[in-house]
């Protein structure tokens, strides 16, 4: 690398140090809030009034994805830097609830999905010794064709989304961490650990709730909360009598929910207080603590062995303050909206998100406004979900007598039952 390249990529980071990293206060549409000169304003102008041809998306979760097959399917260039060299390949499930079936028949990979993952209808809710509570029903979304929901590994979705993504002509770089956001001229520019850079009309930011481009780019804004709730998540052997996902109450806030994800695979959650949780001794742990729980449950420790991989995982909860949008980047996913993973809602809004998108490009090309109608379309509907699986957490930490789980769960599919 030449010397007067080196010393220009400094300048370039420095700039965003002081653009981003300082308190400023945000203007719902630009970088250079109140002070800025009018040729700065000017460029500002400029750059909201554009179209949008080239999309940079940062983060290669499912939040990305299926952003990047939305737009793609709009005709737009689209490129993902994601920061991992390879795909996550985390032992998680997910439960795909009828409207996120709906959300990715409609984004094109319905099919995929039902070929992959185990389809089923209703979930059942038994008590320490097996006995049924309550069914949570489940209700056809995504049409006669398919069926009401499905449990998929979270990394089989994700390979669903990429190569479908791909194939529309997606570019899906890994190892490509990204440092900083700017303008650049009239385009939006992503600067990669590496030295390299990306330019687009608008950046997505889809990097998950913890990441530091969410800080920094947003500076106003809280980091999500732990909700001291720990999920932990194994693939065990389904069992052959397992074909809809069993949920069990266990005591001190404990629940165990085991959900056939594969002809031959179940996803174990089993879902406790952080400060009950054992992460330094997982296996001996998970064994001890299913042993409290109905029959079917607690037979799945014999399933654990000592190689079964084992994820831990705080569930984390809060929205990033409006507006959702800086200068020319838009948050998406966890990173707009970190909600507990309850009822299958956090992937499901990243979902409703890309697909949501989708339908705006196909109106607009207006960088403006498409935001401000990304967050019109979004908002309300986040919030309302966002308060529902954050009180299920919540009576998950601190059981209450007046819990109502059924209700709640029938508020949840009210609220989601027409698209966003
Ligand atoms: C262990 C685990 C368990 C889960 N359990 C459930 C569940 O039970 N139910 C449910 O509904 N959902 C669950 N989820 C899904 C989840 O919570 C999300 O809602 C969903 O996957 C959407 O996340 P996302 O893509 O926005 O963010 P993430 O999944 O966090 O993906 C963000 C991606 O961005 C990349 N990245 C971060 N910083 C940078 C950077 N600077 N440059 C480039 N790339 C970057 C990261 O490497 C990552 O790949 C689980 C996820 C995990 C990891």
């Amino acid at each position: 690398m030449d010397t007067n390249h080196f010393a220009w990529s400094l300048r370039i980071r420095n700039l965003s140090t002081t653009r981003y990293e300082k308190n400023i206060p945000e203007t719902t549409n630009g970088l250079q809030p109140g002070g800025g000169t009018v040729r700065a304003r000017d460029t500002e102008q400029r750059l909201m009034t554009r179209g949008i041809e080239r999309v940079c998306v940062i983060g290669a979760g499912i939040s990305g994805l299926a952003c990047a097959l939305a737009m793609a399917g709009r005709g737009i260039r689209v490129e993902v830097l994601g920061a991992s060299t390879r795909p996550c390949a985390s032992p998680v499930h997910l439960e795909i609830a009828p409207s996120m079936l709906r959300d990715l028949v409609h984004l094109g990979v319905g099919e995929d999905c039902v070929r992959t993952g185990f389809a089923y209808q209703g979930m059942d809710v038994v008590d320490g010794r097996g006995r049924r509570l309550f069914e949570l029903p489940t209700e056809r979304l995504a049409g006669q064709r398919y069926p009401a929901a499905l449990g998929i590994c979270h990394r089989d979705l994700r390979q669903i989304l990429e190569c479908a993504a791909m194939a529309r002509g997606v570019i899906v770089k890994r190892g490509a961490r990204v440092t900083a956001v700017q303008p650049h001229g009239v385009h939006m520019r992503a600067e990669l650990e590496s030295g390299e850079a990306v330019e687009a009309d608008i950046a997505l930011l889809a990097a998950g709730a913890g990441s530091d481009l969410r800080a920094a780019l947003f500076p106003r804004s809280c980091p999500p909360d732990d909700v001291g709730q720990a999920w932990w998540y194994a693939l065990v052997p389904r069992p052959v009598d397992l074909d809809r996902p069993l949920i069990g109450i266990g005591q001190a806030g404990r629940r165990a929910i085991l959900v056939p994800v594969r002809h031959d695979t179940a996803g174990l959650a089993l879902i406790e207080a952080r400060r009950a949780s054992n992460p330094d001794s997982a296996i001996p742990h998970l064994r001890t603590v299913l042993a409290s729980f109905a029959p079917r449950l607690r037979a799945v420790a014999d399933r654990l062995t000592a190689d079964t991989p084992v994820a831990l995982r705080p569930a984390r909860s809060g929205l990033l303050a409006s507006p959702w949008h800086r200068g020319g980047v838009l948050a998406v996913g966890d990173c707009a909206h970190a909600l507990p993973p309850h009822f299958g809602q956090a992937t499901a809004q990243a979902v409703e998100d890309a697909r949501v998108l989708g339908e705006l490009l196909a109106r607009t090309s207006d960088r403006a406004v498409l935001f401000e109608a990304f967050e019109r379309r979004r908002l309300e509907r986040v919030r309302h979900v966002h308060r529902l699986t954050a009180t299920a957490a919540r009576w998950d930490v601190e059981p209450d007598s007046e819990a109502d789980l059924s209700l709640l769960m029938n508020q949840l599919t009210q609220t989601v039952a027409h698209p966003s």
